[in-house]
């Protein structure tokens, strides 16, 4: 196993399993992790006060991304039957159109088409209205309306083929399928020929081997689709930015110091080498290693002696090093008072 084609997308990287001198025996799969994105906004949501005026949005974000990242994983089933050399299963794939990006929760990559799958995570009754181009959601008594999805679906499919235009990829038809996730979701609509378009996780196999029939013959060679699925992955570019520049947050609207794994009080003491909580007099030594998870998380991948002191409370310069020099996948940089250290970003500490 190698893990290539980290250069941008580094929370989401690309799994490759490569036999070096038999490129038939390639698989390509970017695998679906948690989104970099959900972890910060786990971070904040910790380290706000939930009297912020930000609070509730942030809680609301949190909760969407999650119901996205929950939908996709509730397919995981459904697409072990499609992983095979002759199938590239891409997840989370964000690419840059000039003006704006496009997300793609799934792209299925094969020598005949490239399918987008768009997922939706709803439940309640869920109503496709093409006459007005709406989803309408009733839930516990309370009606919603959203943008249709196939309108999401066919600018995305739109999007994708002029951007492998542009880069001169083999030409191949490009597909979508929007797919209901939620299990509890119960699906009407008009039984019009675009509903088709909209399907359950059960059928999505289904769904690939009718085109794969109605193709016959494949369009490109197995090295031409290894090519569109690099180039995919090449210029994939992760939803990575600050949450607080994203809330326009200062400083000082976060919450520091270590927070006890049992009861969730904080800050923590630091008393004869651990932690110890005020609330549940619980000790833990490590517990500094999630709260620097965090620090990065919101503030960037490095930190000095003086970020140290002030966001565990700690007022010893002996202590802040001597905890960031114990802290594993740290790498120290510079001299003195210009010391930094470092988080690889794949990790989670
Ligand atoms: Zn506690």
């Amino acid at each position: 196993m190698q893990i290539l084609w980290c250069r941008r997308n580094i929370a989401a990287c690309v799994e490759l399993s490569i036999n070096p001198l038999n490129w038939s025996d390639e698989m390509i799969v970017k695998k679906l992790v948690l989104p970099r994105q959900i972890s910060k906004l786990q971070a904040l949501s910790k380290r706000l006060r939930a009297s912020h005026d930000k609070f509730t949005h942030v809680q609301n974000d949190l909760g969407r991304f999650l119901a996205g990242y929950n939908g996709e994983k509730a397919l995981q089933f459904h697409l072990t039957p499609l992983s095979s050399k002759d199938t590239h299963l891409l997840h989370n794939v964000r690419l840059f159109h000039g003006k704006q990006f496009s997300q793609m929760d799934l792209l299925i990559v094969t020598r005949k088409f490239v399918l987008i799958l768009e997922v939706k995570y709803m439940s309640g009754m869920l109503h496709f209205d093409r006459s007005f181009g709406q989803l309408v959601q009733h839930k516990n008594g309370v009606e919603r309306a959203f943008t249709d999805p196939m309108f999401q679906l066919e600018r995305q499919i739109h999007l994708l083929t002029d951007w492998m235009e542009k880069r001169y990829l083999p030409r191949i038809p490009v597909h979508g399928l929007v797919v209901m996730s939620h299990p509890h979701a119960i699906l009407k609509g008009d039984s019009s020929k675009q509903d088709s378009s909209i399907i359950r996780p059960a059928s999505i196999v289904e769904r690939v081997a009718q085109l794969e029939e109605h193709y016959r013959e494949p369009f490109i060679s197995i090295a031409e689709m290894k090519k569109i699925s690099h180039e995919f992955m090449r210029w994939d570019e992760s939803h990575d930015e600050s949450v607080l520049q994203t809330y326009k947050l200062d400083k000082e609207d976060i919450l520091c110091g270590v927070i006890c794994n049992s009861c969730g009080h904080m800050p923590l003491d630091r008393i004869h080498g651990s932690w110890r909580c005020g609330n549940c007099t619980l000790r833990m030594k490590t517990a500094h290693h999630s709260a620097l998870s965090d620090y990065f998380l919101l503030f960037g991948p490095t930190i000095t002696n003086r970020e140290m002191r002030w966001f565990f409370h700690i007022q010893s310069t002996f202590l802040a090093n001597r905890l960031l020099q114990s802290t594993p996948h740290l790498t120290k940089s510079g001299h003195y008072k210009s010391t930094v250290y470092t988080i690889s970003e794949q990790i989670n500490l």
